[in-house]
């Protein structure tokens, strides 16, 4: 790999609550940062940036693109809104190793979720193609258990073998 971070980052405008990715740049929205500031919670604004930044990193866009195509290794799920799915749930698992490389505590993103959950339900997705809040961070404290128990923080990539 002769670029780790290939992604840019940009502070969009609106004030929707929305964060995305196109594969390359990461999207996060004014009214989301507002929002999390209004909390005091400043470290949720990482939290969502490590989560659009696994995205990048999982090369999840082309994945899907190459799904839609019928092959790569999201193609044996057929059901579009379900390829979603998995990769949101990857991602939130690989955030939890960013975060603690990044010496942001990664129940951080537990207690984002709680926050944003019941009130916003989900982020950048539409109807089912995003998991439930719940199960979203019940992916999360399993990750985070696995970093706890491999007691290496600073090896992210020691997270592709756990759970
Ligand atoms: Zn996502």
């Amino acid at each position: 790999m002769d670029t780790l971070c290939a992604a840019e980052f940009y502070l969009g405008r609106s004030e929707r609550m929305a964060s995305y990715t196109d594969g390359r740049r990461i999207f996060v929205t004014r009214g989301l940062v507002d929002a999390i500031e209004r909390e005091g919670q400043p470290e949720w604004v990482s939290v969502v940036l490590a989560h659009e930044l696994s995205h990048v990193l999982l090369g999840h866009r082309q994945q899907l693109a190459m799904a839609s195509r019928g092959n790569g290794p999201l193609a044996a799920i057929t059901r579009p809104s379900a390829r979603i799915r998995a990769t949101e749930i990857e991602a939130d698992r690989l955030s939890v190793w960013l975060l603690a490389a990044a010496d942001i505590r990664p129940q951080q993103a537990i207690a984002f979720w709680q926050w944003y959950g019941p009130r916003y339900g989900h982020i950048g997705g539409e109807g089912r193609t995003h998991p439930p809040y719940l199960q979203r961070i019940q992916e999360i404290s399993a990750q985070i258990d696995c970093v706890n128990a491999s007691g290496a923080a600073g090896n992210a990539t020691s997270g592709s073998g756990c759970g």
